[in-house]
């Protein structure tokens, strides 16, 4: 089970990216998880990411490209996987493509997590991250149990640099211009899946596992 996730930033990618994973055991793979681990690291991707992070602005696509195609070659990904964040231009797409049919595969669904902008900025104001594991809370709708730390590592929760209030606007326009076309390159392909994301994230997990097991 091959699985693109699409949507807005903030729109609910990862969190339902990593019920998906845990339910069908496949790997959870999120090109803004690797970036942030680089950070982390003091890597120089970290470095040169970070630039284009902080600003709301994609990390250019040489140097996201190989690290994903890379990533999918490793053992774990046999099975399938669920890409989270990745492709997010066509240049990307085509490159996943390519890869794909070189060893006579193909991307199995795009699922699209469909988020109005209106509701964007609420979520991701509210979104805390862990700087330990890099688990995903929400101050209102997914709380942790135990407040500003992680109930998974007990590392603390923070809201992230890019998830200020001008940085979220700035992606949700570089949303628009580059990434939202992905939803027409994967209509043509006519494995385009949309979901409202509106809904309480179980819900929306309900939908997605009905699509996948249709
Ligand atoms: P969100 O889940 O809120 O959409 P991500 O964690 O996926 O955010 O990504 C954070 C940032 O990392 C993006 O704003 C972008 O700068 C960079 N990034 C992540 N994935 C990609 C990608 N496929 N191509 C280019 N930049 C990326
Ligand atoms: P993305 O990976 O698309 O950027 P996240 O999965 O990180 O989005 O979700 C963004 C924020 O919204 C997080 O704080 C998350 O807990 C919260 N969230 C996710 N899905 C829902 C939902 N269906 N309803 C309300 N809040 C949600
Ligand atoms: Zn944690």
């Amino acid at each position: 089970m091959k699985i693109v996730m699409l949507g807005a930033p903030g729109a609910g990618k990862g969190t339902q990216a990593k019920m998906i994973a845990a339910k069908y055991e496949v790997p959870h793979i999120s090109t803004g998880d690797i970036f942030r681990a680089n950070i982390k690291n003091g890597t120089e991707l970290g470095r040169k990411a970070k630039e284009y992070m902080d600003q709301g602005l994609l990390v250019p696509d040489e140097l996201t490209v190989d690290l994903v195609i890379d990533r999918l070659s490793q053992e774990d990904c046999k099975k399938g996987y669920i890409l989270d964040g990745f492709p997010r231009t066509i240049p990307q797409a085509e490159a996943l493509d390519a890869a794909l049919a070189k060893r006579g595969e193909k991307m199995d669904y795009a699922i699209d997590v469909d988020v109005p902008d209106e509701n964007i900025v609420n979520r991701m104001s509210g979104r805390r991250a862990c700087t330990g594991c890099g688990a995903t809370y929400h101050i209102v709708h997914n709380p942790s149990g135990k407040g500003d730390i992680c109930e998974t590592c007990g590392e603390v929760l923070v809201l992230r640099d890019d998830d200020q209030p001008e940085t979220v606007q700035k992606r949700l326009t570089v949303y628009h211009d580059q990434t939202q076309p992905l939803i027409d390159y994967y209509t043509t392909q006519g494995i385009l899946k949309a979901v409202d994301g509106t809904q309480d994230m179980n819900d929306v997990f309900t939908a997605i596992t009905k699509i996948l097991e249709a």
